[in-house]
């Protein structure tokens, strides 16, 4: 599906641009989207398909991803809901079918259950390979015998419990390695492009453009570097941008990042004031002078930087250092703002990279410690009104990796049945898809063919923002390409 013609796609509006009446036709050649028009002639030897009047963006983008943590997790049977032993055990041999590998399984709760899980149970249905199933309380957990052995457990009949338990799963992942073949990866990412991701900025430490080569991604990739990789990259003539040596054209080179600060719920966070607890300030993991040197490093290489900063002190060092330096980049987080701040982060030309599933998580611990300061978090209108440019992610494994949820998340500032938390900062759902299309805008000709055909209208007035939410947490994606190329489509 390389070269194409859309035919009857509702061209959404995110962006200055001509502006479609009624559906058009777009025509994809070489991964490039060619022309946008009413009525347009099929050019000789391409195919043709019919959109039927469903809505047309570029592809979504998540910036703030730690892949391999992602995958680690989604390779982890979701056991959530299931009603009896024979239903785990059900799920475990389906599982086991297909991914014949260590298992680690997630969810399960004994409550309601009518029989206990044995351990005789686990051991019929995975002789040989081991199977930790996570309670869902994260109370027990249902091992058989091999995977009692390796973590050094006595055999038992039931399940492990309470301090033993504790002690166990502490091991887990050294004993039980997850999954992160590039098979892994890349069920890892067909995932993502089900939901209409074309594009991410992964933030996993350590890795190298060995670690991406054998890997085959379905869509575009941006590879970070810690400082402590560096070296290698500039020693290897990486610009920002560049292919991966050895990768697919989908993978590039990306962002230098920098942990400026700590978090909000450990409290170490660099804030202006104190922790309305009593646990101090928070406190930078850099000197100025080392985040100057790091950040004149990068720019004289040609690499953006996305640094880290969450606490409002955090942020306005680590403006001082893009200011000083002229690097380019992201903030990532953001998440205690100033008025002067944001207006800073403008002039300087950075992204905002912001989760907002992030404020549905920290909105009551934020009202706890930052208190009086909730106004100035995830400062979302602040940032749009002063001409930053948000790039909205998911921190995955922090939050899903689910741009929908991000989106949701921004309109509608709330998970539950209370009114959103200061909705003074909500996006509009054209801001917050704006903000999520790699500054790509409406699809227009010229732009790589990456694009995503939705079955209903991301724009659809609603009666309030919980309804607009709603609606956007659960859009259904009908087609995603990647330079034309099809990723995922339900056509
Ligand atoms: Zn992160």
């Amino acid at each position: 599906m390389a070269d194409f013609l859309l035919r009857n796609a509702r061209i959404v509006e995110l962006g200055p641009g001509p502006g479609w009446a009624g559906p058009a036709d777009v025509v994809v050649e070489q991964g490039v989207v060619r022309t946008i028009g009413h009525e347009l002639e099929r050019p000789l030897g391409i195919e043709e398909y019919d959109a039927e009047g469903r809505w047309l963006i570029p592809g979504l983008w998540d910036s703030h991803v730690h892949l391999a943590q992602w995958t680690a997790v989604g390779e982890r049977l979701d056991l959530a809901g299931t009603e009896s032993p024979e239903h785990v055990l059900a799920r475990v041999r389906d599982h086991l079918a297909d991914h014949p590998g260590p298992l680690v399984g997630y969810g399960h709760r004994l409550g309601t259950w009518s029989s206990e899980p044995t351990v005789a149970a686990l051991d019929a249905v995975a002789p040989d390979i081991p199977v930790v199933l996570i309670a869902g309380d994260a109370h027990h957990g249902w091992l058989n015998s091999r995977a009692l052995a390796l973590l050094g457990l006595p055999p038992r009949a039931g399940v492990v419990a309470e301090n033993e338990w504790y002690d166990a799963y502490t091991r887990i992942d050294a004993v039980l390695a997850p999954d992160l073949s590039p098979a892994a990866y890349r069920r890892t990412l067909d995932r993502a492009a089900a939901l209409g991701i074309t594009g991410i900025v992964d933030l996993e430490r350590g890795q190298t453009a060995a670690d991406w080569a054998p890997r085959d991604p379905p869509l575009r990739v941006r590879v970070a570097t810690y400082a402590d990789g560096l070296d290698v990259v500039v020693e290897a003539g990486l610009r920002g941008g560049d292919v991966l040596p050895g990768s697919a054209d989908l993978v590039t080179m990306g962002p230098l990042k920098i942990i400026g600060d700590g978090s909000l719920n450990t409290r170490t966070a660099w804030c202006c004031e104190d922790y309305s607890d009593g646990s101090g300030a928070g406190a930078p993991n850099q000197t100025a002078a080392e985040l100057a040197g790091l950040l004149d490093r990068a720019h004289a290489h040609q690499l953006e930087v996305a640094t880290h900063a969450i606490g409002d002190l955090a942020l306005r060092q680590v403006l001082a250092a893009y200011d000083l330096t002229g690097a380019q980049g992201s903030i990532e987080h953001a998440q205690l703002v100033t008025h002067r701040d944001v207006r800073t982060m403008a002039r300087l030309g950075l992204r905002g990279s912001v989760q907002p599933a992030h404020l549905l998580d920290d909105r009551d611990v934020t009202e706890q410690i930052w208190a009086g300061r909730a106004g100035r978090c995830f400062a979302f209108r602040w940032m749009v009104e002063a001409g930053v440019r948000l790039a909205l992610g998911s921190d995955a494994p922090v939050s899903p990796l689910d741009p929908w949820l991000a989106v949701a998340a921004a309109v509608h500032r709330s998970a539950d049945e209370r009114p959103p938390w200061h909705p003074e900062q909500a996006l509009t759902a054209r801001e917050a898809l704006a903000a999520s299309v790699d500054g790509q805008g409406s699809v227009h000709a010229g732009m790589p063919a990456d694009l995503v055909l939705l079955d209903a209208d991301p724009l659809a007035s609603h009666a309030d923002s919980a309804e607009a939410g709603a609606a956007l947490r659960s859009m259904p994606v009908a087609l995603t390409t990647v330079a034309g190329e099809t990723a995922y489509s339900v056509l």
